[in-house]
């Protein structure tokens, strides 16, 4: 039986683990913290439990796909809704929407509330589908780095249709020209965020993510999105796969550039395949420092996506007028991205995500009380004064949640913890603390990910979020799936 190791148990390692195990292989997984999940991990404090990174599930399907190829019927394992409301969008000039997942709804509610014409979001909508339709089977589905790919029928008529996804202008151009209300111009550029980018630069093709989110919709996990990688994990772990927490790997063993095992805890462990779920420029640069030989500068060297500072805030109150996904945009877009990408700060109007778990799962939180988790984007770490930018943000965003919910939110604040580009880094090994990997500000961002194998090293395989396709639970889970699928 061939042995496979992977490095690090992120979502897209456990998923990779769940394949390799599917396709009989022993499967040893080696993750340095004493937790699975990496990005995707949760805490308590003081009776408030929250979800420490991503908030927002959509694709479940690729989650539920991992249960069916095991045989299981993945409803017994791991259960979640749809959300009939998407998000709660609150702007300065006191403007409050509600982005329904029902298309027409989603629609009139922009015309009643902006005058924005329901017709050009539904013509918005259908643009974005047909972006996805051409897209998703090149960039999302396959490798790109193999030449069957290119040699499919699919790809050939999506190349023939490739000036329908946009890839020239800008997402605030595209949008600045599909919308006439502003408000709904920054609507649809806050998409760019989804992947760490900036509307302003990041190629029109970008708008493609609202069709993942309004067509096939955003969900909930019953149990809280930490959830998704326990569930997985049982499901691994059913298959026999072997996870090793507090298991640092120190290096990738190479010999005759072939993969030969990896090295952790001063031994050498011997495998047929190595996967590196860490981020690939921690993978080049410590696990294989000492073959500056093998390392692809100029993929290494794209730019990293933003990153984030979140806030997490018990809150000694109930706020009706809250759902689970809450965003208060800044009234000042473009000088928001130009701090985070150009001057490398924080901007002091920054919009606000605030998202609460215990609205759907009620013991969350304390009775009437609920866990505040509240990010907003910041610039990947580049030796910023951490400490000065995260104490102006507090400030900020506490003085623009009070003003436009009408209350002081800060005598409420019972119990905080923070997360800031330094410790995402710290904890995760996400290199600059971004947390998509690169960017997708340029347009040939999708070209210059790293491949999911290494044309160097035999036996040398990569999935996660720093590599193809992207950031983001969907695309890890969809990496791991190319990367399994490679793997003979
Ligand atoms: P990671 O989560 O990066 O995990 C890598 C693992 O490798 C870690 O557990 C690490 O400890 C381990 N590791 C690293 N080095 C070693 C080593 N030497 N030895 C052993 N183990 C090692 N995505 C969404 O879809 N929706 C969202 O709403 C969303 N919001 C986000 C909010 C925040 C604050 C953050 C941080 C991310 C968010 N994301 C979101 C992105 C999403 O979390 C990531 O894209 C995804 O979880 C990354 O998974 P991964 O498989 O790349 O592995």
């Amino acid at each position: 039986q061939q042995k496979a190791v992977i490095i690090g148990a992120g979502i897209a390692g456990i998923a990779t683990a769940i394949r390799l195990a599917v396709k009989g292989y022993t499967v040893e997984v080696y993750e340095a913290n004493s937790y699975p999940g990496g990005k995707l991990s949760q805490f308590e404090q003081d009776g408030y439990r929250f979800d420490a990174g991503p908030s927002l599930f959509t694709m479940p399907q690729y989650v539920d796909e991992l249960f069916k190829l095991a045989g299981k019927n993945p409803a017994d394992h791991f259960t979640y809704q749809k959300l009939d409301v998407v998000c709660k969008y609150f702007y300065e000039d006191s403007t409050r929407l509600s982005a329904y997942a029902d298309t027409q709804q989603f629609a009139q509610e922009i015309e009643s509330k902006t005058g924005e014409p329901a017709a050009s979001v539904i013509k918005h909508l259908a643009n974005s589908s047909d972006i996805y339709s051409i897209t998703n089977h090149v960039f999302l589905e396959r490798s790109l780095h193999k030449l069957k790919t290119y040699l499919r029928w699919d790809t050939v008529r999506s190349i023939l249709r490739f000036p329908k996804i946009d890839p020239l202008r800008a997402m605030h151009k595209a949008n600045q020209s599909n919308f006439k209300d502003k408000r709904i111009v920054q609507f649809f550029d806050r998409y760019a965020t989804y992947n760490g980018s900036d509307p302003y630069q990041a190629p029109a093709t970008l708008n493609v993510i609202p069709h993942l989110e309004h067509h096939f919709g955003a969900y909930f996990p019953y149990g809280g999105m930490y959830s998704i990688p326990q569930s997985l994990v049982k499901l691994a772990e059913e298959l026999g796969v072997k996870f090793h927490y507090n298991y640092k790997v120190d290096e990738i063993v190479v010999i005759n550039n072939k993969a030969k095992g990896i090295r952790a805890k001063g031994e050498n462990i011997l495998a047929d395949v190595v996967v590196s779920n860490m981020d690939v420029w921690f993978t080049y640069n410590r696990l294989l420092g000492k073959y500056p030989k093998l390392h692809p500068q100029k993929i290494l060297n794209q730019e990293r996506s933003s990153s984030a500072l979140i806030f997490y805030w018990g809150i000694k109150k109930h706020f009706p007028e809250l759902d689970l996904h809450n965003i208060f945009f800044s009234a000042d877009y473009r000088a928001e991205f130009g701090h985070i990408w150009k001057q490398q700060d924080i901007y002091n109007d920054p919009t606000v995500y605030l998202n609460i778990s215990s609205k759907y799962k009620t013991d969350d939180a304390p009775e009437g009380c609920e866990n505040w988790f509240v990010m907003i984007n910041v610039p990947a770490n580049n030796g910023q004064d951490w400490d000065k930018l995260i104490a102006d943000a507090r400030q900020h965003i506490i003085a623009k949640l009070s003003k436009i919910l009408g209350e002081d939110i800060a005598p409420l604040i019972v119990c905080e913890s923070i997360l800031d580009p330094r410790s995402i880094e710290s904890k995760t090994s996400s290199y600059k603390g971004s947390i998509y990997g690169t960017s997708s500000n340029n347009r040939f961002a999708a070209f210059l990910r790293h491949a999911n194998k290494s044309s160097k090293v035999k036996g040398l395989y990569f999935c996660g979020g720093s590599v193809h396709p992207g950031g983001g639970i969907p695309l890890c889970l969809l990496s791991a799936k190319i990367t399994a699928d490679i793997i003979s």
